[in-house]
């Protein structure tokens, strides 16, 4: 008996099954002659296509061999069969005699029992396995490798005909499982505020089912030749070009180039396109039985790998299609992206008038998609584990980015809500931006100063519009981590000129670069650490290795040219690192005067609190210093021991729980006493109450994010300072526990709108 699967050609072959899916007549029919086609030029004796109902059943839906009765009739449960244990594996079942497998479930109408031989495949699309196709044989055989990738092919042009939209959903695909269909909220983490409803873009769409079979192979062979070794080159390049400039880490660019050269992907590409895909299918092939794989192991590593995989194939996919980045996709005018993760320029690359919502599967709220989408002010909310297995382009969802939720398919009622929760926010919005040219003045006369907290070109678009008075915290490390590579000086000095030309006089405080930590670049060093927030980051790098620090400061200072420029460094955590950084300006600047450069009018510097040590040093630290900036963020992540960026103890302690308040009451007494200006630039400033708690400690500089500053200065203008002052410091005496809901009392009792 015959029996080489290949004995036509599988390129033939997907034409022919593709011809009988595009073929008019019933939906079965076509399957039918499907399931034909493949036992015949598979010289197998069975051919049998099994989908997914919604129950999860695996349901015989069309067969060549096994009795006909048996069709839509067997059924078989999550895990049960040959069947049931592909799904559970998400890959290829090849033995060589089925009936003697302990899995094997015997079903007396199928008529299946002289068949010894069995292939089953899965039929994958993103990482869901939505039915299974299975070829089997009378004579005991292990079905050979190609054997095995052909059919795998075949499976997947099925899955993308019949979840695709090429044949009809209505008739017995009616309730097949292809893609979830059920409303369905899922669990993450907030990484830009708001709220939105909209429809699922997909990011990494998958190929559109017309687009899966080439006409020419050998073409398609030399586009993906061309591609694979573009890809190779760039991050070849990528690697080299990091050499001798900080130190180069090697171990993620490595691990890429690693996988871009393996010769196990690219022999599986090949196969694929030769086999009749398109490139750019055998991308989604190769990938989508990777994920698949993958996505189940349970060792962290693996997982990782897969990470850097479906980078790669991103990659891969964008060499094919030729686009750099620069080509804007068509969106409805109420998207939501839907993705696994943003790179740094992914997002900038959608319309954003169209662009209502993200929802990630990953992330983090100090990744490039949560910067930006903040600084964009679109709703994000990432971590979101399992999202894009769950949902279809066009389904209906809401971005709930204050809950950090999201609602796939959500009911009517649940639609309603958010509307009415939406109408709330337009309204409120409304009323900050009224607010906007009015000056934020305590009840009692006293002026607070509102400042923005940005980093990205996006934000300077929105200075004016929120009326902050300028910029008290300018993160220039976002720069670096949107970027592809090292911005050079004069990258750095356009970006900083324009931020001041932006500001037109306003003030701006420059926060050199504060990298490490969560904050890694691809193409910076960055070992290894256990402990990356107490490890090597921020000023830690910048003293060590000065020539990037010094590189930016010059930047700094060239962009500053007859203005005032003023610079803060982050995390210092001891007066001699202070004195060391400071002395860094003061040589650059003596650098640029010497040289004739243009100089800065004047040059302001001062240090960051957020290293608690500082708390107990300030008589040292703040006569060297013009100013002092409390990042809160920091100093309570490190004086309460707490990751700011682990969803499971950020929200442990309050910033107005009596450690946290005396702290920063400590701090404001000191440059209280020395006439140290001083502002706080964490998160807590822009929310009311907290502003309202800051207010009452004496502070009246406050820089926030922008969403910050409407709801803040409404609060300023119904606040008595000097009533405030009293109640807290008497709440501060004695106190237990938090006083959240204390000062929320009181707040209240003195009409303040929070
Ligand atoms: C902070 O730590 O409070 C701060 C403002 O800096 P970043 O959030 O950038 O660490
Ligand atoms: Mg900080």
């Amino acid at each position: 008996m015959s029996t080489g699967l290949a004995i036509r050609g599988p390129r033939s072959l997907l034409r022919q099954i593709r011809e009988a899916m595009a073929g008019g007549g019933p939906v079965q029919s076509r399957l039918d002659m499907a399931v034909q086609i493949i036992a015949r030029s598979m010289v197998a004796e069975v051919c049998s296509l099994y989908l997914r109902r919604a129950s999860g059943d695996m349901e015989l839906f069309a067969t060549e061999g096994l009795s006909a009765d048996a069709v839509h009739v067997t059924r078989l449960s999550p895990g049960e069969g040959l069947v049931g244990e592909i799904v559970r594996l998400a890959r290829p079942l090849n033995l060589s005699d089925a009936p003697h497998h302990p899995a094997f479930s015997y079903r007396p109408e199928t008529g299946e029992d002289p068949y010894h031989a069995f292939l089953g495949v899965p039929l994958l699309r993103g990482g869901r396995t939505i039915g299974v196709l299975v070829v089997q044989n009378r004579t005991e055989r292990v079905y050979a490798d190609e054997e095995v990738e052909d059919l795998q092919i075949i499976a997947m042009v099925l899955a993308e005909m019949v979840a695709g939209g090429a044949l009809p959903s209505s008739g017995p695909l009616k309730d097949v499982e292809i893609a979830p269909h059920k409303p369905e909220r899922l669990k993450g983490v907030k990484f830009a505020e708001g709220l939105a409803f909209g429809t699922a873009v997909l990011h990494e769409a998958p190929v559109a089912p017309e687009q899966l079979l080439s006409d020419d192979s050998a073409a398609e062979e030399t586009r993906l030749n061309i591609a694979v070794s573009a890809l190779q080159n760039q991050i070849d390049s990528m690697i080299e070009g990091q050499h001798g400039l900080v130190g180069a880490s090697f171990e993620v660019l490595e691990t890429y180039r690693m996988f871009a050269h393996d010769r196990g992907w690219n022999r599986s590409l090949l196969e694929a396109v030769r086999s009749g895909l398109t490139a750019e299918a055998a991308v989604e092939r190769v990938r989508s039985e990777h994920r698949a794989r993958l996505g189940q192991a349970r060792d962290a590593y693996l997982r990782e790998r897969l990470h850097d995989l479906e980078d790669l194939n991103d990659r891969l996919l964008r060499h094919l299609s030729g686009d750099h980045g620069a080509v804007a996709r068509v969106l409805p005018d109420d998207a939501i992206l839907i993705a696994r993760n943003l790179g740094p320029a992914d997002i900038l690359e959608y319309d954003r008038g169209r662009l209502k919502g993200i929802l990630l599967e990953e992330g983090s709220t100090a990744s490039h998609a949560g910067i930006v989408a903040r600084a964009l002010e679109i709703p994000c909310v990432g971590r979101l584990s399992g999202l894009r297995d769950r949902i279809s382009q066009g389904d209906k969802v809401i971005v709930d980015a204050e809950s950090g939720e999201a609602f796939l398919r959500p009911r009517p009622d649940v639609v309603a809500a958010l509307d009415a929760r939406m109408a709330v926010r337009a309204q409120r919005q409304a009323e900050f931006a009224r607010l906007r040219d009015t000056p934020a003045y305590t009840r009692d006369g006293g002026k607070i100063t509102l400042l923005m907290n940005a980093g990205l070109v996006v934000d300077l678009d929105i200075l004016q519009e929120t009326g902050a008075e300028g910029i008290g915290l300018f993160r220039t490390e976002f720069q670096f981590m949107v970027a592809e590579e090292l911005p050079r000086f004069n990258a750095q000095t356009q970006l900083y000129e324009r931020v001041l030309d932006v500001a037109d006089g306003m003030p701006v405080t420059f926060r050199t670069l504060d990298l490490g930590g969560d904050k890694v670049l691809p193409y910076l060093e960055a070992d290894r650490e256990d402990n990356p927030a107490l490890g090597w980051r921020a000023i830690r790098m910048g003293l060590d290795r000065p020539a990037l620090l010094r590189l930016q400061l010059r930047a700094l200072i060239a962009a500053a040219k007859g203005r005032e420029l003023r610079v803060m460094f982050p995390l210092v955590a001891s007066v001699d690192e202070f004195r060391a950084a400071r002395a860094l300006v003061d040589h650059e600047v003596a650098w640029a005067m010497r040289r004739g450069r243009p100089a800065p009018s004047k040059v302001r510097v001062g240090a960051m609190i957020e290293a608690p040590s500082l708390i107990w040093h300030l008589d040292a630290l703040l006569p060297m210093t013009d100013f002092v900036s409390i990042g809160t963020n920091d100093l309570l992540q490190y004086m309460f021991a707490a990751d700011r960026g682990n969803p499971r103890v950020a929200d442990r302690y309050d910033p107005l729980s009596p450690p946290a308040l005396r702290a920063l009451q400590a701090i404001q007494q000191a440059c209280a006493d020395t006439g140290t200006p001083v502002s706080v630039c964490g998160e807590m400033a822009g929310r009311p109450l907290e502003a309202f708690a800051l207010i009452a400690l004496g502070y009246d500089h406050l820089s926030m994010p922008p969403g910050g500053i409407g709801p803040v200065k409404r609060m300023v203008l119904s606040c008595d300072r000097e009533a405030a002052r009293r109640g807290v410091t008497s709440l501060l005496k004695g106190a237990t526990g938090t006083l959240r809901s204390e000062v929320e009392t009181l707040a209240r009792k003195l009409s303040v709108a929070i």
